[in-house]
């Protein structure tokens, strides 16, 4: 390991402005240190925001929301390209913003940011998302409609994982539909966000539309708290998904609030093993196993395990640091992560692939690949998300086995299954009780025009984030009766009317 980085305090630090009514803003107060992890030495400050700031930006949405909203939907589309265009001419930078700040290597950095850009992609079509319906004569001379009307000042809250691509999954859409919005990326990650605030102001967007503060548990109660915000998206580890879910809720907003994971893919022995070893390498290594829809479990069935445990090894020490895999985002994470090695060896579990082999560059947060075999669902290293490069496998006899150890996890974001058999990876569809399946793909992220989102522990909450489930959660419906009367109309009676 590395030894810990000097901090030079001679050494005048930029700081990450908060975005407040389309200004950056940096007052005094707390602030929080921001990395580089390939580095491991201290390149920022940001500032933490208090209730009083916290509350500056709120108002601001506020102020911003009426003429927001009565913005003609065309030209709410219209800024909405614009900043499209932007973001495609900016994604270079803001794929470097995410690998200074997040450690992921550039390539990915850049394939996270088109992911994001894909649902302002989606966002431009919001005239034709936002249409109502309409039924003429429900009753005599009675007409009906439904429209769908933004919900007012959104919050948006998002991990260190994503810097991009997860506040793309909120603000471009909740804006879409006529609300205001303001976003409290991680603190670990907080430039990209400022940077897409500035690149929507540049797009036309009216200030106080979109707002960005940083900080802490500090930040988020303040907005969890405050009666101006009416919607809540969150996105981040599974214990703060579900305080802000029971928070916000119990405040009466609307909440939706994404959690961890433990994803497994399943390989039956039909499957294409150099396949699907090469598509599990780079979904449980890419992004330093840095991703909610990682694959961190492996579940083997039958004359599958061992040919298959011997590609991932192979494979899984053919991974260069620094090159194919970046560090993890900060030290005590690498140090958390690190750990789970010596619990799996405690509990028992055959470590093929062993990190603390392997050379690490000599500073950063890096940490080579690790593979454990022989992996049962009682131990600490199957239960807990790790969110490293730790790589599980357990083996199963039956795909009915392996379905049912999947079904018992407590987390369901995602998963896969591999293999040759249209019959089988439909009954796995069909009897899978997770969000998000991949048949033969190894991260099914859904394409932005569908809903991302887990079931059970990965998701608190009714409606997952973009696709149309973004629209509903980001309106409200509103039904409307009409009668114009005339001399042929019925008099209203006295009893509960009945329109037929
Ligand atoms: P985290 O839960 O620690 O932080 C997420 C956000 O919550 C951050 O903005 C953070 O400042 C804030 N926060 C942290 N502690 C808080 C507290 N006590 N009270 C209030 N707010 C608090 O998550 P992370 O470490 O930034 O991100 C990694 C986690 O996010 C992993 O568990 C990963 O699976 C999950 N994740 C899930 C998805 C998904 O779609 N389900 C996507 C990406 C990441």
């Amino acid at each position: 390991m590395n030894k810990p980085a000097e901090f030079n305090p001679q050494v005048k630090l930029e700081t990450v402005p908060v975005w407040i009514n389309g200004k950056a803003l940096a007052p005094a107060g707390r602030h929080g240190e921001v990395f580089n992890p390939a580095t491991g030495r201290v390149t920022k400050k940001v500032v933490f925001s208090d209730a009083a700031l916290v509350d500056a930006a709120v108002q601001a949405a506020a102020a911003a929301f009426p003429a927001w909203r009565d913005t003609p939907v065309l030209r709410r589309a219209r800024v909405m390209q614009k900043f499209l265009q932007l973001l495609q001419a900016q994604q270079k930078e803001l794929a470097k913003i995410i690998t200074e700040e997040h450690g992921k290597t550039l390539d990915d950095a850049m394939g996270s940011v088109h992911r994001g850009i894909e649902v302002v992609e989606f966002a431009c079509g919001i005239p034709q998302l936002l249409k109502g319906e309409y039924s003429e004569n429900v009753g005599t001379q009675v007409d009906t409609h439904a429209l769908r009307q933004p919900v007012g000042v959104c919050a948006g809250i998002t991990p260190f994982n994503f810097p991009v691509m997860v506040p793309l999954w909120m603000f471009p859409l909740a804006i879409a539909c006529g609300n205001t919005f303001i976003l409290k990326p991680s603190e670990k990650v907080p430039s990209a966000s400022v940077r897409m605030a500035e690149l929507f102001k540049q797009a036309g967007l009216p200030d106080g539309v979109l707002n960005v503060i940083h900080g802490d548990k500090a930040a988020v109660d303040a907005l969890l708290s405050h009666e101006g915000i009416k919607a809540v998206s969150f996105v981040g580890s599974t214990p703060i998904a579900k305080y802000i879910y029971e928070t916000a809720a119990k405040a009466g907003k609307r909440v939706q609030a994404l959690g961890g994971a433990k994803n497994h893919a399943v390989v039956l022995p039909d499957a294409d093993l150099e396949f699907a070893a090469d598509a599990l390498i780079g979904a449980a290594y890419g992004s330093a196993g840095e991703r909610c829809m990682a694959i961190s479990a492996v579940v083997a069935v039958g004359a599958a395990g061992d040919p298959l445990v011997k590609l991932l090894e192979k494979k899984a020490k053919q991974i260069k640091l620094g090159v194919d895999m970046g560090p993890l985002v900060t030290r005590q994470h690498r140090d958390k992560v690190a750990s789970y090695i010596d619990i799996g060896l405690k509990e028992g579990a055959r470590l093929v692939v062993d990190a603390r082999q392997q050379q690490t560059p000599q500073e950063g947060f890096y940490l080579g690949t690790s593979l454990f075999d022989q992996v049962t669902p009682g131990m600490e290293i199957y239960r807990n998300e790790i969110f490293g490069p730790i790589l599980i496998v357990l083996r199963a006899g039956t795909i009915d086995e392996a379905i049912s150890i999947i079904n018992r996890n407590p987390y369901a974001n995602g998963t896969a299954i591999f293999t040759e058999s249209g019959g089988a990876a439909r009954r796995f569809q069909n009897e899978v009780q997770v969000g998000m399946v991949g048949i033969n793909v190894p991260i099914p992220v859904p394409v932005a025009f569908y809903s991302f989102g887990g079931w059970k522990s990965s998701l608190f909450g009714d409606l997952h984030v973009h696709g149309t489930e973004a629209i509903k959660f980001y309106t409200r419906t509103k039904v409307v009766t009409t009668r114009w009367p005339h001399q042929d109309t019925p008099a209203p009676g006295f009893d509960m009317p009945t329109l037929g």
